[in-house]
């Protein structure tokens, strides 16, 4: 941690914690365990909820499921054994009213507290119980008689909590840091022109307001997380972020490339040798990158494209374009059946042009290896197609122009970068393609890939029939067996996918193990083939080269086969327990179907009983098959956060904003970006340190 500067006063934010009294070595490594490090880390440990005990309300008023504060007195003392130890306490007020208080766990010292006409304030939640309103396990005080009971003027934050630490700590910590907060001039950073019309409090009233409310405060805004005082915080982490790849992109930018200007005699002989023609979508993303890789700087370009929409073969023209100058271009996928995949495909068509492809996975040892590797390091391999093999430090490429990573959100942005480094020399480095099926909703991608340029393949390959999607009862699943052998019998094909919450490969290769031996019992006249992430991946690969040749009907499989696994001519999916799968899996699996021109379909089984969120996402995928519905349907039901999670994206966990709550900032985040970047550029990385400090070495390039 950088403190040298700040123990020299200079900006009490990056005070460490040990200096606020009371805090000794052993709670700073605590707190520090739990990412506070800093003044600054505590002033922006915002309140989760807000609890008002600025006022008393009449138990007469009391209202089920509004939290208030209450004061009586003691009225009667009840102790219980029904079914477990229990003490109620009934207290009464001015207003003629009774309200229980009920406790489950008490310590007798505790119990002995209530005597009857004891002065009590509690605060709580109140629900309809048995006799009238009752409060489980109130927060609550017992005042003397001489006590006037003042109340504060300000609401309670209720901070989430640091594991290990009482609450009442976290609190006061808080409170001592808050009153170390400098005054306005020295900790904004936003200029006053910028500020003007923003409508918004200056830093410092902001931090004040979002950890002490005044009683008056709009405490529903405050609870949504919309309340002036939030939106500033937020505003100010957005901007941050987005400065910080904005800032990186523009080092990137300096960087070099190889320019790829000429050429496309061997992309348009692909063009021409496939049996289809591209869709005007494929036609468009393809001109963009071509005219990126014209330019002397980097590309870096994220290409979604819904499941099926033909992507590889975009990818595929892009490495044309490099191989005929002369340079190496490499793809790189997430897992080995969908890197076997694009070999297959890319052998297909390009080696017919006179292209050499290579192949390296982890299961490429020995000679094989050692030949591919010389062929890489020489040029002779003019495409290398692979796993995660190929970044390994001993994969030396000849000249490398051209980085394709498919399915990206499989893979860590440092894996990314180890790749674009495999070519980098002096100043110059490879463009990057970046593919992915995941279709990230626009507000998301614009504050996790300010770095990147995007293309949409939003537009699918004719003829394809959109699939039917059912949800059913598992109970139903003997139904299934029927519908498989029918689709069969039409010379179809079928997948059924088994999953299990339990995501031990082994735990799941034994329930596909069953489930294949008691299909292949049901279905005797069907051959009945089985994957799953146990096998050895020779046998993998000849199970799902059978099922592509029509040599097995029925596939049963673990989400191995979630990306990228094509065969056409598979026109049922049944997915077994889909309400314990995100929406995103949900929808890559369904997108194994549906890619030919038969109607197909996709069941959905699930385990009853349903909770409301799974009912939801099963509901979506019944009625939309658009990926970017999907995308924004996951991303309002799960927030960003697992939606893309930090290690995908390089986009730091934010600490108050919440993009599915404060998109409607970006667009302003962004505004105030170019003009801090023209204008202030001091501003703009003192701003970037305070948010995002060192967590942008490792953010997206
Ligand atoms: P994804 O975008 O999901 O990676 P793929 O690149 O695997 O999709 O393409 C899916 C299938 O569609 C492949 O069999 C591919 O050959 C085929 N395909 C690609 N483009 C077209 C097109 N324009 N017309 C017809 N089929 C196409
Ligand atoms: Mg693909």
């Amino acid at each position: 941690m950088p403190v040298t500067r700040s123990e020299a006063g200079a900006d009490p934010a990056h005070l460490p914690l040990s200096r606020l009294p009371g805090v000794g070595e052993r709670m700073a490594e605590k707190l520090a365990a739990r990412g506070m490090l800093t003044l600054q880390d505590l002033w922006l440990h915002l309140p989760r909820r807000y609890e008002d005990r600025t006022s008393i309300v009449p138990i007469r008023a009391l209202q089920p499921g509004l939290a208030a504060q209450v004061e009586g007195r003691v009225e009667a003392v009840e102790r219980g054994f029904r079914y477990r130890p229990m003490l109620r306490v009934a207290v009464g007020d001015d207003s003629q009213a009774t309200l229980v208080l009920r406790f489950f766990h008490f310590r007798a010292a505790q119990a002995a507290q209530f005597k009857p006409g004891a002065r009590i304030r509690c605060y709580g939640t109140p629900r309809a119980g048995q006799h009238g309103l009752e409060i489980v396990h109130p927060s609550y005080r017992l005042l003397d008689e001489e006590d006037a009971g003042q109340l504060g003027e300000l609401l309670d934050p209720v901070y989430p909590a640091l594991e290990g630490i009482a609450p009442g700590t976290v609190r006061r910590l808080i409170g001592l840091a808050l009153d170390r907060l400098p005054d306005d001039e020295t900790l904004e950073l936003l200029p006053l022109e910028l500020r003007v019309g923003l409508n918004l409090p200056s830093l410092k009233q902001a931090l004040l307001t979002a950890h002490r409310p005044p009683r008056d405060a709009d405490l529903a805004a405050l609870s949504a997380g919309t309340h002036p005082a939030q939106r500033r915080l937020a505003l100010e982490e957005l901007l941050a972020h987005h400065l910080s790849l904005r800032r990186q992109r523009i080092a990137l930018q300096r960087q070099r490339a190889a320019r790829l200007a000429d050429g496309g005699a061997l992309a348009d002989r692909l063009r021409a040798n496939l049996p289809f023609a591209l869709t005007g979508a494929q036609e468009r993303v393809f001109g963009q990158i071509r005219a990126d890789l014209a330019k002397p700087a980097p590309m870096l370009r994220l290409v979604q494209g819904d499941v099926g929409s033909g992507k590889t073969v975009v990818a595929a023209m892009a490495a044309l374009l490099a191989i005929e100058a002369g340079k190496q271009a490499a793809l790189m996928a997430p897992t080995e059946l969908l890197a076997e995949q694009h070999l297959a495909n890319l052998r297909g068509w390009l080696e017919p042009l006179g292209v050499r492809v290579a192949w390296l996975a982890g299961k490429v040892t020995g000679k094989a290896r050692a030949g591919v590797m010389r062929a890489v390091a020489s040029g002779e391999a003019q495409i290398v197609v692979g796993t995660h093999a190929l970044m390994q430090e001993n994969v030396v490429f000849h000249d490398l122009a051209l980085a394709i990573v498919d399915e990206q959100h499989r893979f860590g942005v440092h894996q990314r970068l180890a790749l674009r480094d495999k070519g980098a020399g002096g100043n110059v480095v490879p463009h990057q393609l970046v593919m992915t099926a995941t279709p990230i909703p626009r507000t998301l991608a614009m504050a996790a890939y300010a770095d990147l340029d995007v293309s949409a393949i939003d537009e699918l390959p004719p003829g394809r029939t959109p699939v039917q999607t059912v949800v059913l009862s598992a109970e139903r699943r003997p139904e299934l067996i029927e519908r498989i052998r029918n689709a069969c019998a039409e010379g179809r094909q079928a997948y059924w996918v088994c999953t299990l919450i339990d995501d031990s490969d082994e735990v799941v290769a034994q329930a596909a193990q069953t489930t294949y031996e008691n299909l292949s019992a049901s279905l005797p006249e069907l051959r009945v083939g089985l994957v799953h992430g146990r096998m050895k991946p020779a046998d993998k690969q000849a199970t799902m080269r059978a099922f592509k040749d029509g040599a097995i009907d029925l596939l049963v499989a673990t989400t191995v086969i979630e990306v990228g696994v094509d065969v056409p001519n598979a026109s049922l999916m049944i997915v077994e327990n889909a309400e314990r799968l995100g929406l995103a899996q949900l929808h890559q699996l369904r997108g194994r179907v549906g890619r030919g021109s038969a109607a197909s379909s996709c069941v959905l089984l699930y385990q009853p009983p349903l909770s409301a969120m799974a009912r939801q996402r099963l509901e979506t995928m019944r009625q939309t098959n658009d990926g970017f519905v999907i995308a924004e349907k996951d991303l309002e039901l799960r927030g960003p956060g697992e939606l893309l999670g930090v290690r995908q994206t390089g986009l730091a966990a934010f600490r108050v904003a919440d993009l599915a709550r404060d998109a409607a900032l970006l667009p302003q985040a962004r505004e105030i970006a170019d003009a801090l970047l023209a204008g202030s550029p001091d501003a703009a990385d003192r701003i970037v340190q305070r948010w995002v400090g060192g967590a942008a070495r490792y953010a997206s390039a």
